[in-house]
């Protein structure tokens, strides 16, 4: 079988590659196809900007193709950043600008109602126009001020539930055991599994 991760990003692009490294399959990133248009995350979910990457980009090559979205909900924010967590801070948004805007807009929230959770939506999109999706969450509050120096963007910022250190203070290894992305890959491999045989 083959699939087409529908990412530029590299990290993403090896973390799916480690999940199917033992199944039949061949695995080809947007680099080999460097002709594929760039698709805008406009949808008002994770789920629709994961499978309208997942759609266009499986459409494209003629393979199946796996894409992602993934971002913060804060409650106290009615659900903000959202879909939109990596422009939060604008055009010119990087990752110091959103946790610092986070920061400014929850100044005036309470301890108690800092809860907020990271959700990641992974689609599989078959040239057949069947749609698989898999969903991870995890819950956890916003910190005052950023901590750690590991992962990436609102992670110094972020508690997850049962923890009294940040996603950037523990390890890579720790944090995809219990992260969104984590789970949400966790359901993916297992739905290939059942759905390719194994090479060994
Ligand atoms: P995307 O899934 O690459 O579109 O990511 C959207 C944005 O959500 C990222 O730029 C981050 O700001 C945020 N985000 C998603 N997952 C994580 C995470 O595991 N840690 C911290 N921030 C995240």
């Amino acid at each position: 079988m083959n699939i087409v991760i529908a990412t530029r990003n590299r990290k993403k692009a090896e973390e799916i590659r480690r999940i199917v490294k033992d199944m039949a399959v061949s695995v080809h990133t947007l680099d080999d196809f460097p002709e594929c248009p760039e698709i805008k995350e406009d949808g008002n979910t994770f789920e629709e900007n994961a499978i309208k990457k997942a759609v266009s980009v499986s459409r494209h090559t003629g393979m199946a193709a796996l894409a992602d979205d993934s971002g913060l909900e804060v409650y106290a924010l009615n659900g903000a950043p959202g879909v939109l967590s990596a422009r939060y801070s604008g055009e010119d948004a990087d990752d110091r600008k959103n946790v610092k805007k986070l920061l400014d807009e929850m100044r005036l929230v309470a301890d108690e109602q800092r809860g907020a959770r990271f959700v990641c939506c992974i689609a599989l999109a078959f040239p057949d126009s069947k749609i698989k999706t898999f969903f991870g969450y995890v819950e956890g509050r916003i910190g005052k001020e950023p901590r750690g120096k590991g992962g990436f963007g609102y992670d110094p910022l972020f508690y997850p539930a049962g923890h009294n250190r940040t996603f950037a203070e523990i390890s890579d290894e720790e944090k995809d055991s219990i992260s969104h992305r984590g789970e949400a890959l966790k359901k993916l491999y297992e739905y290939l599994k059942s759905y390719i045989y194994k090479k060994n």
